[in-house]
């Protein structure tokens, strides 16, 4: 993300050597530094006790594909936040998604199994089995890359098998 004009004063920003972080939009008026610092989201794999996965749907991002649960990290939140009841929560991997210049942090979440609390911003959550969340997922997309990661070390802790 270009930031060209300070956010505080609305100065246009000059660019300016800082330490080992090279030329930085920088805004003289307020001695402030512009970092092109990617905003931090998580992206969960919620999986129950039956190893079935927590997919939703949102229409406007698509019609067709299932996403996993994901948000962002607002100021005073941590990442372990999703608002699920979570018995055991592991880090996965992190993904950089250039375009938005955002931070994903893949987990995979333990949660017991239980009705959804739909949120407004949902069009259709729910539960599906391993191999079919598999079908609902974009191909190539950082979901998938994750999920790949997570079913894989789900196998290694359960020693389950499809
Ligand atoms: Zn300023």
């Amino acid at each position: 993300m270009d930031i060209n004009f300070c956010q505080i004063c609305g100065e246009k920003l000059i660019l300016k050597e800082i330490g080992d972080e090279g030329m930085i939009p920088y805004c003289e008026a307020c001695s402030k530094p512009y970092f092109n610092s990617p905003a931090p989201c998580v992206l969960v794999v919620v999986i129950n006790e039956y190893n079935e996965v927590a997919l939703l749907k949102q229409d406007y991002v698509s019609t067709i594909h299932w996403g996993l649960i994901a948000g962002f990290i607002t100021e005073g939140e941590n990442a372990e936040e999703t608002g699920l009841n979570i018995r055991s929560l592991q880090y996965i991997s992190s993904f950089h998604q250039s375009p938005r210049n955002l931070l994903m942090l893949g987990y995979l979440a333990f949660v017991k199994k239980s009705e959804f609390i739909k949120s407004c911003e949902v069009d259709q959550i729910n539960w599906f089995l391993i191999k079919d969340a598999y079908l609902k997922i974009r191909e190539g997309s950082i979901a998938e890359q994750l999920f790949d990661k997570a079913i894989k070390r789900l196998k290694e802790n359960q020693h389950i098998n499809e």
